[in-house]
């Protein structure tokens, strides 16, 4: 998908609104639309990657950025004590909806595990 269609290539952009968690300079933090949980933000990288599976060996240290980020959300939203979960889906078939990498930030709630 060319970025100028992404829909968080355009929320990056400010082309759309976003209720903004946390950012910096390389991502973008903000709250999901459709909340699974009492928290539930996404973490996306400010560069269009489609997915971890398109990750090259030189996106470690973005790759580690976002991890880092995820968990500083955890601490704003008041969940780093309490547990959250953090995910990334990969493939409509594993429930990727938007082709622009984001990982989900949950908490507030007990998770259960697997996964549906
Ligand atoms: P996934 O299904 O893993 O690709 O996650 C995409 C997520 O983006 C879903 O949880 C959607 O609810 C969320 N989403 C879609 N559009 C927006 C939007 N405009 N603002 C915030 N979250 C969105």
């Amino acid at each position: 998908m060319v970025s100028e269609d992404c829909l968080f290539c355009r929320i990056v952009r400010g082309e759309i609104p976003a209720d903004i968690v946390a950012e910096d300079d390389r991502w973008l933090a903000f709250r999901d639309i459709q909340p699974q949980a009492p928290v539930h933000v996404l973490v996306i990288p400010r560069e269009h990657v489609e997915s971890v599976g398109s990750l090259s060996t030189d996106d470690g240290g973005l790759a580690g950025e976002l991890m880092l980020a995820a968990a500083e959300v955890a601490r704003i939203e008041g969940v780093a004590e309490s547990g959250f979960r953090v995910v990334t889906n990969v493939g409509e078939r594993a429930g990727q909806s938007v082709f622009h990498l984001h990982v989900h930030v949950l908490g507030g709630r007990r998770m259960r595990w697997p996964p549906g």
